[in-house]
């Protein structure tokens, strides 16, 4: 049998309303032995059962739940299913019929499977553990995942990539290496379709890079914003292996400067432009007549200072992207954050030429899309300049929001013409 967490009189909303998590201050009392992960019921305070999950004392989100039918239990086949669901979702989208193509297979809460993040690169997949729940299961879940997809499209292994802050949350240390298969190339080649018809390849380091590898919420937003490039001579800031800048040389704009603070993220840039057949050049000051001379310009770098760098010397762009890191880490981080994100727009403003596009993004969940455009708003009256949205983008379809989980949605971004 079951634990169970009995909930305090009144508490029961959020988990009627099909909410994954149950929080510590919403709990009456736990009945029977809990080990981390444990299926556990959640009841009401009448003693009715509302839900069924997962658990662990350690977090403050003492339960993850999986199912509102009382006829199933969250056992191996309850996480098959979802996983199998999850899975064809994402082959009824095309995004395995290339097998060199990448995408997010398996979104946590959001695809009814809480804590499991699961990335596709080719022919391997990368898992990353984020709760009790999904640790205690991680070798079945690898061997399911790699099964499912096997379906369609050859896998070769399952690589592990939880190296991530949150673990600490649910009482669990970092965790990385093979899980199941074979150990992944040092890098993987993958294609993303771009805006021109011209495919951007990439080379993902799946055991060192950021996150699981590579960006996959952008994919579909750099073919979006590559559109509003052809011609355009383009700053891409906080550029990572080069994403948004290969989409727009491939899209047919004239040169891309990318900058970013690490070294390494640049040199795999440089090496993806370079497989494209691109002119590269890399170097210290962004503005060097070689790097100005190269189709496909890397500089290691502060984005804050060079585009303030750029404001000094009066360089100007016909488009400016600027996709930073996560800036709001809590609530009580918003208005500082909100400072960063508007300071960033106004100087990417300052450096446009009139008629030119900034592409300007947020991936802080707690930062709502009213308060960006805000935002960008406030940066605009700043500049003194008239700024049209010419396209809203988010989250792409591998990466779905819960309509009952609304903390699953956190990308947005702004595609505008600044006249
Ligand atoms: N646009 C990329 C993803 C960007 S992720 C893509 O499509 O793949 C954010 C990047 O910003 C990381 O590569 C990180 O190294 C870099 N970064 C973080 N803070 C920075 C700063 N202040 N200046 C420059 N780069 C920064």
């Amino acid at each position: 049998m079951n634990a169970r967490i009995i909930l305090k009189a009144g508490r029961e909303k959020p988990v009627r309303q099909r909410h994954p998590w149950v929080f510590s201050g919403a709990i009456a009392r736990t009945e029977g032995a809990l080990a981390p992960g444990d299926p556990v019921d959640v009841l009401d305070a009448d003693g009715t059962l509302l839900a069924r999950g997962y658990g662990n004392r350690a977090s403050q989100i003492r339960a993850r739940l999986m199912t509102w039918d009382p006829d199933e239990q969250p056992d191996a086949g309850a996480w098959r299913r979802r996983l199998a669901a999850s899975v064809a979702e994402r082959a009824g989208d095309g995004r395995l019929a290339a097998p060199d193509s990448a995408c997010r297979l398996v979104f946590a809460e959001s695809d009814g499977l809480p804590g499991l993040i699961v990335d596709r690169y080719g022919p391997w997949l990368v898992l990353q553990a984020l709760t009790a729940g999904v640790e205690v299961r991680k070798a079945a879940l690898a061997k399911a995942v790699a099964e499912l997809v096997a379906i369609h499209t050859p896998v070769e292994g399952v690589f592990e990539r939880s190296d991530v802050d949150v673990r600490a949350k649910e009482g669990l240390a970092e965790a990385t290496g093979v899980l199941w298969g074979a150990a992944p190339p040092a890098e993987i080649l993958v294609a993303e379709p771009g805006a021109g018809g011209r495919a951007v390849v990439m080379g993902v380091d799946v055991a060192g890079g950021h996150k699981t590898g590579a960006y996959l919420d952008q994919a579909d937003n750099r073919r979006r914003v590559a559109a509003w490039c052809a011609g355009a001579d383009v700053l891409n800031g906080f550029a990572y292996t080069g994403g948004f800048g290969l989409h727009a040389l491939a899209a047919g704009a004239r040169r891309v400067l990318n900058i970013d603070s690490s070294s390494a993220a640049l040199d795999s840039a440089i090496a993806n432009a370079e497989r494209m057949g691109f002119a590269t050049a890399k170097g210290d000051d962004p503005l060097a007549p070689e790097l100005e001379a190269a189709a496909f310009a890397c500089s290691e770098g502060n984005v804050f200072g060079v585009l303030r760098a750029c404001r000094a010397a009066e360089r100007t762009f016909d488009a400016v992207i600027v996709d930073p890191p996560k800036f709001v880490h809590s609530a009580s981080h918003v208005d500082k954050a909100a400072r960063a994100y508007k300071d960033l727009a106004l100087v990417a403003l300052q450096i446009l030429r009139p008629g030119g596009i900034l592409a300007t993004f947020s991936c802080s969940g707690l930062l709502t899309p009213d308060l960006f455009q805000k935002i960008v708003f406030g940066a605009a009256v700043d500049a003194g300049r008239d700024v049209a949205i010419v396209e809203r983008l988010a989250q792409p379809p591998d990466h779905p929001v819960l309509l009952s989980f609304p903390e699953g949605s956190y990308l947005k971004g702004l595609v505008c013409r600044a006249r």
